[in-house]
């Protein structure tokens, strides 16, 4: 009788990852060449990896959506922070002017861009959120106190490691971008104590990508890549499944 019991222990300790489908219902996100859409294409990633996450027995994950649901991007970080996550990854697939770029990046969040296109990029992705209607108010009322300060600092250097280790095994795997870790001011990567990252797995612009995208071998080493990363990371921060 107490095995339920354990399991749900167990469960509460496990190492818990929040994964974060890109868009959702009226934000239908980038528009590939041949028709993908991005918010459909991060759904089923996601929905994918968190099978393949939970067939290892040693995580827990959460989802911000399971469907087709438009969500704000507060509202995404605040479902994770509910469910206890240890790490938040966002999901995107973005599309640009320039066809001809392709490759997966890796973003973490900084008030000051690592370059041009690092700040347009978070600018897209923040529009999301005019797409409700209204811009929710900026927290500035939130007191940041000493305390915040310093748990946001350190979180940000777990996120920083994530997205070096996650580069690493990606790197190996599938085609990137030049300078594939940059950083600019994502609203949604703004949980102060959860480390985050954006992933952009591809350019829906460019149309090899998008054929990557929507291809499950692809997919499938994609995955195999991320867990390896992410159980490095668990382990490394003595996550006890991990
Ligand atoms: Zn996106």
């Amino acid at each position: 009788l107490g095995s339920a019991k354990d399991e749900a222990v167990a469960m509460k300790d496990r190492f818990t990852v929040a994964l974060d489908a890109g868009h959702g219902g009226a934000d239908g996100g980038a528009r590939g060449v041949n028709g993908t859409v991005e918010k459909q294409i991060t759904l089923l990633f996601s929905l994918e990896l968190k099978k393949k996450l939970e067939e290892t027995g040693r995580y827990r994950v959460v989802l911000t959506r399971e469907d087709d649901r438009f969500l704000r991007l507060d509202e995404r970080v605040r479902i994770a922070r509910e469910k206890g996550a240890d790490l938040f990854v966002s999901v995107h697939a973005d599309a640009i002017a320039i066809r001809s770029v392709r490759g997966a990046t890796v973003y973490t969040v900084s008030d000051k861009a690592s370059d041009a296109e690092a700040a347009a990029t978070a600018a897209r992705e923040n529009l999301s959120d005019e797409i409700a209607g209204k811009v929710p108010e900026e927290e500035q009322d939130e007191v940041e106190d000493i305390l915040v300060d310093l748990i946001r600092r350190e979180t940000h250097a777990f996120s920083i490691r994530f997205a070096r280790t996650l580069i690493g095994e990606l790197s190996s795997t599938v085609q990137m971008v030049k300078n594939p870790h940059r950083y600019a001011g994502f609203r949604v990567l703004r949980a102060p104590d959860i480390p985050s990252v954006l992933l952009e797995l591809g350019y829906l612009s460019n149309p090899k990508d998008e054929a990557q995208l929507r291809d499950p071998a692809w997919r499938e080493k994609t995955m195999a890549a991320i867990i390896d990363a992410i159980s490095y990371f668990a382990k490394a921060n003595g996550a006890a499944g991990g």
